[in-house]
């Protein structure tokens, strides 16, 4: 159920304007003791779009975020609201409203005192929080739910009031903190919708924190991956997926086999062969050919292909089958390569084709377009 449809403001409650802001991030580093919790970390969200921080637990997702809402100083950098530098500004002064990695909640408070909070933080009339809560609490399809104890509602329930408490000032800026990592799966695949709508809805912009990476994918206009407290890539979803900057983005962002190649010309050889590339190679010490279990297509059960660039021109690889499961809708096949390498690769079942048998060769291709090279250190 997607999240009500706010009601068109004639003029608002406010004198308030309700930009939604662009966010510079420059050169901000903060450590602790010994740990570079964010090392020189630059960032441009763009005005009301949706960004995602990826990254594995400790890399410094929480801390850019807090950077962001106030509740951290970090040891250098500037950061940009708009044109306003407000690294020194106090969190209540930022207009950005913020759901904290455990909810934050409180659990005396009813919903309506949970989430007119922030309000009563600014001294807002009583007639304007109470029109504005209830506001909030239909958007997040938690209309009649003001009266209620948080400890008398569910997990998606209390994540909603935490939503609700976030936009109830309708920030321009909105900070989410894996706000749906405490929710089993069917519920966090419906908030994901939800969230999503709601950012369609309101307009803000949006940073959002999770380790999941189809969350991210799913939810996010751009993503950047986070690695001890660097920035590794900053792009689409797609261009993140299909382009990775360097193996750890490739190795976290979905799976891959990785072949070791060498420069050869212009281009790149893989044992020996040279390999026909949809793109130059990148410039990097050392390259690494990138394979998607999707993008790499078993041509046939009988071994026949030679390595190296072949039918229809696509690049060539003789292997021999180890595992072949079949999955109903697709096959899923690893394959072992002259050099021990072992490659997965998924392809949809189709009519009565016969999948090969363990043991037995097969020849895979890869076209020039899905052969992604990328630079093989840069972790
Ligand atoms: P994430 O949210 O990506 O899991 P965090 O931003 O919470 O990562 O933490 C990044 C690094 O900074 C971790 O090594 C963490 O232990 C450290 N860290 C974060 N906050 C503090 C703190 N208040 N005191 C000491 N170390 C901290
Ligand atoms: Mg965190």
């Amino acid at each position: 159920m997607p999240f009500a449809r706010p009601r068109i403001r004639e003029q608002d409650l406010t004198d308030q304007t309700k930009d939604a802001l662009p966010i510079t991030v420059r050169n901000v580093t903060k450590t602790y003791g010994p740990v570079h919790a964010l090392d020189d970390v630059s960032i441009d969200v763009e005005s009301g779009e949706f960004l995602t921080l990826l990254g594995p637990s400790g890399s410094g997702k929480t801390t850019l975020l807090m950077v962001l809402a106030g509740f951290t100083r970090p040891d250098c950098g500037s950061l940009k609201f708009g044109d306003t530098e407000v690294i020194r500004t106090p969190p209540h002064l930022r207009d950005l409203g913020m759901t904290f990695q455990s909810y934050a909640l409180f659990p005396h408070m009813t919903v309506a005192g949970n989430v007119g909070y922030p309000l009563r933080l600014r001294k807002r009339p009583k007639g304007e929080i109470a029109e504005r809560v209830a506001r909030a609490l239909d958007t997040v399809q938690l209309g009649g739910f003001g009266d209620r104890r948080i400890d008398q509602l569910s997990g998606g329930q209390r994540q909603r009031v935490a939503v609700a408490r976030a936009i109830v000032f309708e920030p321009g800026i909105l900070l989410m903190d894996e706000p749906l990592s405490a929710l089993d799966k069917k519920l966090r695949d419906q908030m994901q919708i939800e969230l999503r709508h709601l950012h369609e809805q309101l307009g803000m912009t949006t940073v959002y924190v999770t380790h999941d990476q189809r969350e991210a994918l799913t939810m996010s206009d751009r993503i950047a991956v986070v690695n001890h407290g660097r920035i590794m890539q900053l792009a689409t979803p797609r261009d993140l997926y299909e382009r990775p900057a360097n193996r750890f983005v490739a190795d976290f962002i979905g799976e891959s086999t990785f072949l070791d190649v060498t420069r050869q010309g212009d281009g790149v050889a893989y044992a020996g062969q040279p390999l026909r590339l949809g793109a130059p190679p990148p410039a990097a010490q050392a390259l690494q050919l990138m394979i998607r279990p999707e993008r790499i297509v078993l041509l046939d059960g009988d071994g026949t292909g030679e390595q190296g660039p072949g039918r229809d021109g696509m690049n060539l690889f003789a292997a021999t089958a180890t595992d072949v499961v079949y999955q109903g809708d697709s096959y899923l096949l690893h394959a072992r390569l002259a050099d021990d390498t072992l490659i997965a690769l998924r392809g949809p079942m189709r009519g009565t084709a016969d999948l090969p048998a363990a043991g037995q060769p097969v020849t895979l291709g890869l076209a020039p377009e899905d052969s992604v090279l990328i630079d093989a250190g840069g972790a």
